[in-house]
């Protein structure tokens, strides 16, 4: 359709102003990105591409509209994946998106030449999440900031990617702009040895592996490098992603303490 894309790092500016033009129809962001939890200033992205006469349209799927809005914050377009924490039992598949009243029409209009449209059981089911999503959200919240500061202590880290975590450098925007945190977060193990992160993945009971999240239950993923980022990032230690579920929080730190002194155990005995 004659669209062409590129790239930019959503953390600076420059980056942004140095790629806009007046040929830029829209800006797309995910705030925090998926893997690697960087925040985006959307209120300053947004005030950027409005000069240009482009449209702002921002992944809000990982703090849902409770704990972040998007278009209060200058976007034109809030997009949220329906299928993670609206849904919230990881048996839908269904996204929505919000746009502001200049966007409206130009929005549903393209929505339904596309032909986008969902089933009334999937409706029906993100209509049972949305009555359970705030105190969810709260558990999620809790249970993830127990984890990710634990992680944060324990010598087989290198670092926790976590915007509500007052070590992180988005802490201060996350603060000015988020109601609160989820349940998904990031960290580094300091060993990237495959031997290694293989026996800390294989010796975990409680965390499965998976992509999705925003669901019930706990889910781990390894990522290994970071990747679908255009912020630089460190090339040294293992990319990890946690889906922090609505298990008790105990079982999930010591299924992860255990987990990481068997691929310790490796170290200890010198298998690598
Ligand atoms: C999973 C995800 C999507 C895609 O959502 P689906 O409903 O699974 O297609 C979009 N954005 C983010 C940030 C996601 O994590």
């Amino acid at each position: 359709m004659g669209v062409s894309v590129e790239y930019f790092d959503s953390t600076n500016l420059e980056a942004l102003t140095e790629k806009i033009n007046d040929r830029t129809t829209a800006v797309f962001i995910e705030s925090p990105g998926s893997m690697t939890f960087e925040l985006s200033d959307v209120a300053a992205i947004s005030a950027i591409s409005h000069q240009y006469g482009a449209k702002v349209l921002v992944d809000n799927s990982w703090a849902t509209p409770l704990l972040f809005q998007p278009l209060k914050h200058g976007a034109d377009i809030s997009i949220q994946s329906v299928t993670k924490y609206i849904g919230g039992h990881s048996d839908i598949l269904m996204g929505v998106a919000t746009a502001n009243a200049e966007t409206y029409q130009q929005l549903t209009k393209t929505g339904h030449l596309f032909g986008e449209t969902t089933s009334p059981d999937d409706i029906y089911l993100a209509s049972r999440g949305l009555r359970s999503l705030a105190v969810r959200l709260k558990q999620h919240q809790d249970s993830a900031l127990t984890i990710a500061r634990f992680l944060a202590t324990h010598p087989a880290i290198k670092e926790v990617l976590h915007p509500a975590l007052e070590t992180s450098p988005y802490h201060d925007l996350w603060l000015r702009d988020f109601d609160g945190s989820s349940g998904v977060f990031a960290f580094y193990l300091k060993e990237s040895e495959p031997s290694y992160v293989q026996k800390f993945f294989d010796s975990l009971q409680l965390f499965h592996i998976g992509l999705s999240w925003g669901g019930f239950e706990s889910l781990i993923l390894p990522v290994g490098q970071a990747y679908r980022t255009h912020t630089n990032l460190p090339k040294d230690g293992y990319l990890v992603r946690l889906n922090i579920g609505l298990e008790s929080v105990v079982d999930l730190q010591k299924d992860l303490q255990y987990a990481l002194q068997c691929a310790e155990q490796m170290r200890v005995e010198n298998v690598i």
